[in-house]
């Protein structure tokens, strides 16, 4: 079967299409033909060798696929997704309930999605009446974010890299949006000068005291990302005067169960059904084009999901 390799890490070059002999599945595996596979940011990190992949590696770590005997599944957390089959625990895969959209419409809801929601949801439970502050607002959480936000009735201050990008933010529900140079004064603005309630966080190093500065007493600081860099270490004394908290959670212990990641699936489409929830389908590359797709993430340009088809060559 086809699948991409790392060999070294580096730029995008190193993805490598490469023909490999999957080995035969474990008693404990199944084997998934895989219909798309998810490109995500991490995938950069793994590609660049900043999170260390032992070489030579798989990579990818989302998809969706199918059982010989044809049930579908999709994964969140498994490396080696971006090939036409790989083995998987049970535990790793959630079933694809029969109403879900096919799948270019669906992926957008699983990394993206899932984190998106238990962002919202759980990481700080946001409330009718609380205002947030969503930076990286026009990227694929970003925008998810912000209308799940909506719907649970906060107000959300959006901040992008572009006046462009702000706009895309504004457009999906945001109540105010600008660049990221504007968040103070955007803030002070639409809470009478009291901050916000939380903000959500994945630029990191760059806007991390702006952000800081921008929340509410008692406010909580949700950081899920680092776009720009890793935030330095950090003087906790910073929190003490307004009893600020920071939380830096990670996907996969918000969906850890398959109980947990169908209950929250399963609430992105009630949104979805509702018109609540809007998002263009994933723009799916040949997997001999993994290049692109990594190019394509890397240009801060686009907005949305961005997916690989194994079986187109
Ligand atoms: P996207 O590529 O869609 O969005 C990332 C956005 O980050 C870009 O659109 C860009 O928007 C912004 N950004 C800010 N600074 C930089 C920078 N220096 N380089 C590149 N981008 C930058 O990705 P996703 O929406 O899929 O993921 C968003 C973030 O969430 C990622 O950082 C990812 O690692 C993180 N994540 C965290 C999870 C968790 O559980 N902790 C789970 C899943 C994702 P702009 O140009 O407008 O600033």
């Amino acid at each position: 079967m086809k699948a991409i390799r790392l060999h070294q890490t580096g730029g995008a070059e190193v993805l490598q299409l490469t023909d490999v002999t999957l080995p035969p599945p474990t008693s404990a595996q199944t084997r998934i033909r895989v219909e798309l596979a998810g490109v995500n940011f991490i995938d950069i990190y793994h590609r660049r060798g900043q999170y260390q992949v032992p070489l030579p590696s798989g990579i990818g770590i989302e998809g969706i696929g199918s059982t010989h005997s044809g049930e579908r599944y999709f994964w969140l957390n498994a490396m080696g997704s971006y090939a036409q089959e790989i083995n998987l625990t049970q535990e790793a895969l959630t079933r694809i309930p029969d109403h879900a959209p096919p799948p270019a419409a669906l992926l957008p809801l699983l990394c993206q999605g899932l984190t998106a929601h238990y962002l919202a949801d759980s990481a700080f439970p946001i409330a009718r009446g609380d205002s947030a502050l969503v930076t990286a607002a026009a990227g694929g959480v970003g925008l998810l974010l912000i209308q799940i936000l909506k719907s649970r009735g906060a107000k959300v201050i959006a901040a992008a890299s572009t006046k462009e990008r702000a706009l895309i933010a504004e457009n999906h529900g945001a109540d105010i949006s600008g660049v990221y140079s504007e968040i103070s004064e955007m803030v002070a603005e639409s809470t009478s000068g009291h901050g916000v309630t939380v903000v959500y966080d994945s630029v990191g190093k760059d806007y991390f005291d702006r952000c800081l500065e921008s929340l509410a007493t008692t406010g909580m600081f949700v950081l899920y990302g680092g776009a720009s860099g890793p935030v330095p270490p950090f003087d906790l004394m910073r929190l003490n005067p307004r009893s600020l908290a920071i939380r830096r959670p990670t996907l996969s212990a918000y969906t850890a169960t398959s109980q947990e990641r169908e209950r929250r699936l399963a609430e992105l489409l009630t949104l979805r059904a509702q018109g609540s929830l809007r998002y263009p389908d994933a723009q799916i590359f040949p997997i001999a084009d993994a290049r692109s797709a990594h190019h394509l993430i890397e240009s801060r340009t686009y907005s949305g999901k961005i997916g690989l088809d194994p079986w187109k060559i």
